[in-house]
């Protein structure tokens, strides 16, 4: 028996019979079928799969995507269907929040934004003083100005996964992150979600993450 229910573009078949057309060998699994193509408004696409799917354990399911070769967005599709399918809050905020730090950690790397040389990156390069360690520091004392290096910086490298730093681009790179350009922020987060991403500097993931929480 194999009950297909289509709603919209989402197609989901709750038990395989041998006959069917997309017969993956997979049995008892729930097919989650997206064309890309048809996706007008992501976030309702995503608001009907998370009502279609509550009842179903996230490994039932099995992801049959048509791409209309745009990689970058059949990526965001399938990390907000990813997000949709965790079984609880923290488990959903979770998989948010390290999902957008790889991504914004590829993409420091791949473009190269700040380009470090010798721990001086392109922005501290033509200053009088030599500053290493690019924006990784905090002021120390409001009225003198004083700056020292972030306490999280540890052997030149930052030892936790500050999604708000990570976010931060200085005048002497082009490129911005906005959050309405993150369908998984956009998306799942709320206003005030939101502000704690925005404003969440020199913090650790476990406290960003408690934030995002308890707000
Ligand atoms: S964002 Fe700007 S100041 Fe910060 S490390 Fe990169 S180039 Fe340097
Ligand atoms: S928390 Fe931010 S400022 Fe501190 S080390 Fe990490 S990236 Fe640098």
């Amino acid at each position: 028996m194999v009950k297909t229910e289509t709603k919209n573009n989402v197609i989901i078949i709750t038990k395989n019979d041998g006959n069917s057309v997309i017969d993956l060998n997979l049995k008892d699994k729930v097919y989650l079928m997206i064309d890309l193509n048809n996706i007008t408004n992501l976030k309702k696409l995503i608001k009907k799969i998370r009502k279609n799917t509550k009842d179903y354990e996230k490994e039932k399911f099995a992801l049959l995507i048509k791409s209309n070769g745009d990689k970058e967005f059949e990526n965001d599709v399938i990390s907000c269907i990813n997000a949709a399918l965790c079984k609880n809050r923290k488990e959903r905020i979770e998989y948010i929040y390290d999902t957008v730090c790889s991504y914004l950690d590829e993409e420091f790397r791949k473009n190269n934004y700040c380009d470090f040389k010798n721990d001086v990156c392109k922005a501290k390069r033509n200053c009088k003083e030599v500053v290493k360690m690019g924006c990784c520091h905090k002021v120390k004392n409001l009225l003198k100005g004083k700056l020292v290096e972030c306490p999280l910086l540890k052997n030149k490298t930052c030892s936790t996964s500050c999604i708000t730093c990570k976010l931060f681009t200085c005048d002497a790179i082009d490129r911005k992150f906005k959050l309405k350009d993150i369908p998984l922020i956009n998306i799942y987060f709320d206003p005030i979600q939101k502000f704690i991403i925005k404003t969440s500097f020199f913090a650790t993931r476990e406290t960003i993450i408690n934030r995002l929480l308890h707000w």
